[in-house]
Parts: structure tokens; C-alpha cells; sequence
């Protein structure tokens, strides 16, 4: 590069870190012949693997899978000698890559990056290192680590210790001796785990520190497993595809056994084989609900409880070996060879330190609460500040002399985990918002390295210099990344995945859980939408194409996928007797509902003959207010079964009966059937509320979808009719109109289970097109004066959203009080879907708010269910 005298040099690129992810990104940014210089402060490459030289350490990911995949021809000339490879291995690895493609010449080492500042002007960023070198750049990479800044020592007194201090995470490169020494380990994480069992095979006392206790599982290291192999020998390409593709970054069958519904044999093997594999995602796969659902994940979690105190022979150490503050696979959990037998030898003690916390390090030891004790050598196992750590270190300022740790004083946002708003040409190499840590990070490692370097050769070919992502993209990945932990039992984790670990550092899910294979297939549709989200600039003048890229629940859209690969017939394709057989089907599958105090089936008389309702009571003391409930179903479907899961979730959450009224169906009884047996059925339970256990004059209406739709009629009828008085309608979802022209047909009307053709369907079964103006069909074309407070909900991709926020807006234009819960990222069915899309939980918990807020009289009882 030319540059004028004294002015800083210049590069295309500046790479931080010389880990896997430095190496690789050095190696493809060259490729693109674009200039590079890269830095660590370590004196050599390695990353993670040239800090972590404590005895016992290895990788927890198979070497099959923990290795890169981008040259077949590297694959061909390393081959890995076990199982799970040490450390010295893996660095010897990382060199040997270093080395085959010359990738030291552009690397600066012993140096470290201090501070990255973006000029405007310039479009360039200028680079401070600690040797005094400035440099500048026009895009600055950070490959600097998700694990490579240890965590701050928060004990007092660890400089007055006289004796030999080691840090895991930053061991000496000579060997350390412990034979005859009096040894203290703290911290109990992976390193602490793999270091303890070698340390004691020395130390002539070693006592071991433990603030939180770790679920573990053997490693049972050896050869690599045969399987995998042989089936890298067949076909290697397809191996490196299906790791790629697959949840974790490692080509894994999954299950779809879930552990509330297994068998006590079932559930046995499927444990006992996962023990037997020594493999993360195999413990962490043994039922397809175990992190998400508490019940499921305790089988999981006692059994592994069983384990160590069947190893342990002290009851009281096993005791305190054993994690019960955390569900199984919150906190990272380890590979351990021969941890938990560690301690049946009679110089190894645990001391817990829940009991007795350490009050001081002192000049010859340690002192607890309770004792004082005397050590050679203490080695802090006290892990990293994770993900944020590293990039925070460099002191970087974007756009406007924003700093970067200013933008994330609350917690880390970006899009995608690759780049952040405000830093334009600044990239993150497994960022926080991207799978990174809860993956085989070779192959996430690869993912991101590949997309930045596409990225900048797209830039190249099309005349941009820069790339920033919009505020809109990167709320909404935000958002998204939250929603994929929201709905894991991670958030309830104090863990480093949260930001836990460091004082007051925000607690934050840091990582994005929707799996490698989601990850990569959102990264790949954001270039396929023309860089979706993200604003590039360039001498030509800008592009931008705004959006968000992902913006339905994550557990609804797998619902989604799940409902495309059972290839049901379209709904309308079939018969009302059959549509109606379809939907028992699936009732009869579901997870079981919650348990409310009480619940009988009873009749009422309707207009045309009795009808059926099921009467659900809460288990605390009543009376209580009373809701009638309509299902949804369109006027044709659907039945008592068919709402009761969420008759059931209601009850319980609003502390309120639940009549669910079984209406008159079409096309049997076509318009107005349906809607005069809801306004008899809320005339006869206002008239009896007091013999079913209600609160006489505390009446509300409720419904869903086609529900939804006459719960609104009733309340405009009884409204005309002078009575009875309704204290509230809550309307979930409804059809409030039988226009279908509102722009949410034609937005959701295909591909959400409930489809315009569908809606077409219900309507031709329910009204003839002369009566579908009625109020009592479309209940926004009648008199909207004096009725009474309404909750409407909306989901995001539903066809009736419109008709529920006209009905919304009409009602609040005519006096209504009304509140708008919005079901953001649900369809039309998914809110409804209790204990199967449990990112419908926090909507019906504000329904039920709602709900209990049509009766101001009764006292808050919050949220029973939460
Ligand atoms: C003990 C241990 C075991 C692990 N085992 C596994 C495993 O089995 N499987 C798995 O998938 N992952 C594992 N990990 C995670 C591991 O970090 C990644 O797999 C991978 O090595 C990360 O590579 P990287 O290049 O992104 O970061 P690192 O390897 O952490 O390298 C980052 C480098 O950047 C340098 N750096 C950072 N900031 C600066 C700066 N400002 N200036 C200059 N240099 C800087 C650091 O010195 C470091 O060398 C493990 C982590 C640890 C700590």
C-alpha cells in the first residue's frame, strides 16, 4: 500500500484475534486480494487454545466435528488422535494451519488492540495498538474470542497470597509441577472440571473450592467414534453439510420424545444411552422438551443427580456436588474424566462455599467463614466475561463518537450477531445474538467468517464501501433473539450464557438458541433479500432494503413446520364432517392442560333445543365473576374438547368461572343461529350465576375467532334487549366483518392455518352473502354506542388481524373503553395453544389481566400460572 510519509500504513481489513476464527478470516479476506493485518496479544496462534494450557484441558465438541471444514485437503493431511483431542493438539493443529497456508506473515503477535475509532469522513476506521502502532482500515474484524477476557477476580485479598498463583485461562508454558504441594482449585466451571482430576493425581492435598456445583457427564474419551468415521470416509462433503444444517453445529439425530409424556423405561434408556455416548448434544438431546420444560428437564437432571451420588462415596460431598439451583443445560454443562471419583481420595475435599464463602486470600492461604487454610499453589478456575468481554476491551467508537459500551450499557445488540448500528464496517465474529458458544464453534465459526467475507466481495463487486445495519433490522434480531431464550429455561440461569458470572454486568441471554441450521438459514435469506436490514453506501449513492427478517415466535413457527411436513389437507378441501374429525385428531394429541378446582359439563336451554356447556371453577375460594366462553371453529367447527385447554388456562389465570357454551354449528344451523344461542346462553348464566358459584352481576363475555364473533353480537344484543348488564367482552382473534378486503388477508392469507380460502369456506357454510352485512354476522357494521369495555387481541399473522383493530378503533370512536393486546409473532391459533406454544403464555397472561380488570371489585391475584 502506498501511504505518505508519517501517516498511519493502511489495510483493507483489520482481523483481532489469531483463534480458529482469526485464521480462517485472515485466510478468506486474502483470497479477495485485499490487504490485512491482523493482531493478538498472544505470542503465537491459537487463541483459546494458546491461553488454556491447564492440565486436562481438551476440547467438548468430537475432533470429527471440532476441526475446520473449508479445504478437504486440510482434512486430509490432519487426522486426530482421539476422541476429544487436549489442548496441546488442538494448538498444534492451529499452527499447522497457520503454517500450510503462511498466515503468520500478516499477523502482528504480543500486541493488542486498544482502541477503534470509525471517521465519517474517511469511511475508514483508525487502529491503536499497546506498541504505539496506529494504523487504519477500512473494515475492522473482531475475531477476538466469546471465551478469551478471564473474568476479574470479586474475592478480596488475592495479591497478598505469598504462594504460586496459576489462572486456567492463562497457564504457563512450562510445566507446573504440584507433586507434594498443598493445592486450593477455585471454581467448579469446565476448566475446574477437566483440571481437578490431574491436579490431585500431584498435589498432596487439594482442596477444592465450589461456589455452584455443575452438572457433568464422562467424556469416555478414546478413539473417535466409529460411526462418524466412516461416514466422513464415505462422504465427507455430505458430513460437513448435514453439521451445517443441523441444531448445534454437529450432525445429531433428534428426538421428538418428550420427557412429560415418556414412560419410566423409555425415559431410563433414553438416558442411560446418551450417558453411555459422552457427548454434549447427546445428554442435552435426550427428550425433545427438556429445555423448555421444567418436569421434562428434572427427569433428565435427577437422573444425572443419581449418577454422582451413586460415584461419590461421602454422602455429604455428594450432596454438594450435586446442582440443584439450575435446570440441566442452563449453565454450560461439562465432559469430565474421572471428576466426581476425584473426591472418594482421602487428600481431595470439597468446601462448599454456600456454606462457608471464602471472607479473604490471605499471605499463606485461604479463609473461609469458618476456617483457615494453608496452600502452596491456588489456581483460579473462575471462567470469562463472556461473549461482550473481549470487544468491550477495545475501547471502539463508531458514528457520532458513540462508544461501543455506551450503546450496550443495558446488554449487547446487534443484527445477526455480525454488526452492530452506529460502527458501519465493523464485524463481530460470533457475536452475541448468534449461535457461538451453545454450538460446535468450528462450524459456527466458519458460518460467520464465509458471510462477512461474501459480504465484503458482494461490496466489492457492486461499488459500496460501507455497511451498517438499520435501527428496524437490528430491534428486531434483537427481539427475535430474546424470543428464542424466552421461551428456553436459560433465562432462569444465573450463568454466564445471562451475564451472570460478572458483577453488574447486564443480564442478558447473550446468545441466539434457534439453532446453527436457523441461523444460517436467516444469515442466507438476508443476503437472498438483497442485504435485508442492512445499508450500504458506497460512491454510487446508497441501497437499502429495511425489514426485519424474522418476525414470528420461534416456537410458533415450529408449529408451522411441523403441521407442513404431516401434509394435511387443506381444510376447505374436505366436508364439515371431516374438517371436524381432523380437528378431534389433533385435540386428541395434545399435552395435558392445566388442572383447575373444578369442572362439569351441564345443559341450558337455547332457543332451537338445550345447550351444552362445560362449567370450569377455579380451585380458590368463590364466588367468583363469570365468563361465557364461545369457541372458535368458524360457526362449523369446533367444540367443548376443542377450547378446553384454554378454558382451562383462563380459569386458572383470571381466577373467574368459565362457561364454555356449545353453540349451534353450520352449515346444520346457518346464521343466526349461532349468534342467538350466545346471547340466550348469556342471558341464562347472568339469570343462574349465583347456583354456579358466580358473583350475580358480574358477567363478562368472551370468545374466540368465530367466538369472538358472536360473544361481540351478544353483547350488542343484550345491550338492545335492556339486559342482562355485561361487565366486559374480551374478543380474542374475532371475525368482526365479512369483508375480506382488508389488507391482513392478503398480507397473512396464505400458510397460517387459517387461510383466506378457509375464511371463504366458513362464511359460505354460516351466512348466505344477503345476510353476512347483518351486525349479528358482522358485528362492525352495527351500532357500537354503549357497549361495554372491550380486550381485543391481534395476532401478527393472522387474516382477521384487520378485524380485530377496525372493530379495535370503531369501538374506542363510539366511547368503548378498549384495551389492544397485540400477540406479536402469533397466528391466528397459536395463542390458544397451551402447552404446546409456550410463547403464548405472557399474551394470556395479560388477557386474564384483562379479564379480572372487567371486575374492578375483586383484589389482583397476579398470575397463578407464571
Ligand atoms: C477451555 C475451553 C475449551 C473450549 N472447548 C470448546 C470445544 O470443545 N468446542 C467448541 O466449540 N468451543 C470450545 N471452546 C470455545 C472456543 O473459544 C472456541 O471454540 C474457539 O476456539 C474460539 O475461537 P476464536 O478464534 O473465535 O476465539 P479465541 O480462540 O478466543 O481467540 C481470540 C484471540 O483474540 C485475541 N484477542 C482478543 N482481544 C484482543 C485484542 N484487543 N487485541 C489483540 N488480540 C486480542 C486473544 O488473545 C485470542 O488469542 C472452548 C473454550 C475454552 C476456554
Amino acid at each position: 500500500m502506498n501511504k505518505p510519509a508519517g501517516s498511519p500504513e493502511e489495510f483493507d481489513a483489520v482481523v483481532v484475534g489469531a483463534g480458529f476464527s482469526g485464521l480462517y478470516m485472515l485466510y478468506r479476506l486474502r483470497q479477495l486480494g485485499l490487504s490485512v493485518k491482523a493482531f493478538d496479544s498472544a505470542d503465537d496462534v491459537g487463541g483459546t487454545w494458546y491461553w488454556n494450557r491447564y492440565p486436562g484441558a481438551r476440547c467438548d465438541i468430537p475432533t470429527t466435528d471440532y476441526t475446520y471444514s473449508f479445504d478437504p485437503e486440510l482434512e486430509k493431511v490432519w487426522t486426530w488422535s482421539e476422541k476429544y483431542a487436549t489442548q496441546p493438539e488442538i494448538l498444534d493443529y492451529l499452527r499447522f494451519v497457520a503454517d500450510r497456508y503462511g498466515l503468520r506473515a500478516d499477523i502482528e503477535f504480543s500486541t493488542s488492540v486498544t482502541s477503534a475509532r470509525w471517521d465519517e469522513q474517511e469511511k475508514r476506521w483508525s487502529i491503536a495498538t499497546d506498541r504505539g502502532t496506529q494504523l487504519r482500515c477500512r473494515y475492522y474484524i473482531m475475531a477476538s474470542g466469546c471465551l478469551s477476557m478471564p473474568k476479574s477476580l470479586d474475592i478480596k485479598g488475592t495479591d497478598r497470597f505469598a504462594g504460586k498463583v496459576y489462572f486456567t485461562s492463562g497457564w504457563p508454558h512450562e510445566d507446573v509441577d504440584f507433586t507434594g504441594q498443598r493445592v486450593a482449585v477455585i471454581g467448579t466451571g469446565s476448566s475446574g472440571i477437566q483440571s481437578i482430576p490431574l491436579i490431585a493425581r500431584q498435589a498432596s492435598q487439594l482442596t477444592v473450592f465450589q461456589r455452584t456445583p455443575n452438572f457433568s457427564v464422562p467424556a469416555h474419551n478414546g478413539p473417535a467414534p466409529a460411526d462418524r468415521l466412516a461416514w466422513l470416509a464415505r462422504d465427507r462433503e455430505e458430513y460437513r453439510d448435514a453439521a451445517r444444517w443441523s441444531r448445534g453445529g454437529m450432525p445429531v439425530e433428534l428426538t421428538d420424545v418428550l420427557g412429560v409424556t415418556a414412560s419410566e423405561t423409555v425415559a431410563r434408556e433414553r438416558f442411560e444411552d446418551a450417558w453411555k455416548q459422552g457427548q454434549l448434544f447427546a445428554i442435552l438431546g435426550v427428550f425433545a422438551d427438556q429445555g423448555v420444560n421444567p418436569a421434562s428437564n428434572m427427569i433428565v437432571g435427577d437422573m444425572i443427580r443419581e449418577k454422582i451420588r451413586s460415584v461419590v462415596h461421602d454422602p455429604q460431598t455428594a450432596d454438594a456436588l450435586c446442582p440443584k439451583d439450575h435446570y440441566f443445560g442452563t449453565k454450560r454443562p461439562c465432559l469430565d474424566s474421572g471428576y466426581f471419583e476425584t473426591y472418594n481420595l482421602p487428600h481431595v475435599r470439597l468446601v462448599d462455599l454456600h456454606k462457608q464463602p471464602i471472607m479473604s486470600i490471605t499471605e499463606d492461604g485461604i479463609d473461609t467463614a469458618d476456617e483457615s487454610f494453608g496452600f502452596d499453589a491456588i489456581v483460579y478456575a473462575t471462567g470469562f466475561d463472556a461473549m461482550t468481554g473481549a470487544l468491550a476491551a477495545v475501547n471502539a467508537t463508531g458514528r457520532d463518537g458513540l462508544a461501543l459500551t455506551e450503546k450496550w450499557a443495558a446488554g449487547p445488540s446487534t443484527y445477526l450477531g455480525l454488526m452492530t448500528t452506529g460502527f458501519p464496517n465493523f464485524f463481530m465474529i460470533t457475536g452475541p445474538g448468534s449461535p457461538s458458544v451453545l454450538s460446535n464453534m468450528a462450524v459456527s465459526i466458519e458460518q460467520h467468517v464465509d458471510w462477512v467475507a461474501d459480504c465484503l466481495r458482494d461490496m466489492g463487486a457492486e461499488g459500496f464501501e460501507t455497511i451498517e445495519p438499520t435501527p428496524v433490522a437490528e430491534a428486531g434480531w434483537d427481539q427475535h433473539v430474546r424470543d428464542c431464550g424466552a421461551i428456553t429455561l436459560h433465562p432462569t440461569a444465573n450463568s454466564w450464557y445471562m451475564g451472570a458470572n460478572v458483577p453488574g454486568k447486564p443480564r442478558v441471554f447473550l446468545p441466539y438458541i434457534g439453532g446453527v441450521d436457523a441461523y444460517r438459514q436467516a444469515c442466507d435469506d438476508v443476503v437472498a433479500q438483497d442485504y435485508l436490514g442492512f445499508r450500504r453506501t458506497g460512491p454510487g449513492g446508497e441501497r437499502c432494503h429495511d425489514g426485519v427478517i424474522r418476525r414470528m415466535q420461534p416456537d410458533v413457527s415450529l408449529v408451522l413446520q411441523v403441521m407442513a411436513t404431516m401434509g394435511l389437507p387443506p381444510m376447505e378441501t374436505l366436508s364439515a364432517d371431516d374438517a371436524r374429525a381432523m380437528m378431534a385428531l389433533a385435540a386428541a394429541a395434545r399435552p395435558p392442560s392445566p388442572e383447575v378446582g373444578e369442572v362439569t359439563d351441564g345443559v341450558m336451554p337455547g332457543p332451537a333445543g338445550d345447550l351444552p356447556y362445560r362449567l370450569y371453577r377455579p380451585a380458590t375460594a368463590g364466588p367468583h365473576p363469570v365468563v361465557v366462553y364461545f369457541h372458535g371453529g368458524g360457526w362449523v367447527l369446533g367444540d367443548l374438547d376443542s377450547d378446553d385447554p384454554l378454558c382451562r388456562d383462563l380459569c386458572v389465570r383470571s381466577d373467574t368461572v368459565i362457561v364454555s357454551v356449545n353453540y349451534r354449528h353450520a352449515p346444520e344451523a346457518r346464521f343466526p343461529a349461532a349468534a342467538e344461542d350466545a346471547y340466550a346462553a348469556l342471558r341464562w348464566t347472568a339469570a343462574h350465576a349465583g347456583e354456579l358459584g358466580g358473583i350475580p352481576g358480574q358477567i363478562a363475555v368472551a370468545g374466540w375467532s368465530a367466538g369472538g364473533n358472536i360473544a361481540a353480537v351478544a353483547c350488542q344484543l343484550a345491550r338492545d334487549a335492556g339486559g342482562p348488564p355485561v361487565s366486559g367482552q374480551l374478543l380474542l382473534t374475532p371475525v368482526t366483518d365479512s369483508d375480506m378486503t382488508r389488507p391482513s388477508y392478503d398480507e397473512n392469507g396464505d400458510g397460517y392455518v387459517l387461510t383466506t380460502p378457509l375464511m371463504h369456506w366458513f362464511w359460505d357454510y354460516y351466512a348466505d352473502p344477503a345476510d353476512r352485512g347483518d351486525p349479528r354476522a358482522a358485528p362492525l357494521r352495527g351500532n357500537l354506542e354503549g357497549l361495554p369495555p372491550a380486550c381485543i387481541v391481534t395476532a401478527d399473522f393472522d387474516p382477521l388481524r384487520d378485524d380485530g383493530l377496525a372493530y379495535a378503533d370503531a369501538l374506542e370512536a363510539a366511547g368503548t373503553q378498549v384495551r389492544r393486546v397485540r400477540a406479536r409473532g402469533h397466528t391466528h391459533t397459536s395463542v390458544t395453544m397451551v402447552g404446546v406454544v409456550i410463547s403464548g403464555a405472557p399474551v394470556r397472561a395479560e388477557i386474564a389481566e384483562a379479564l379480572r380488570d372487567f371486575f374492578p371489585s375483586r383484589t389482583s391475584l397476579g398470575n397463578p400460572l407464571e
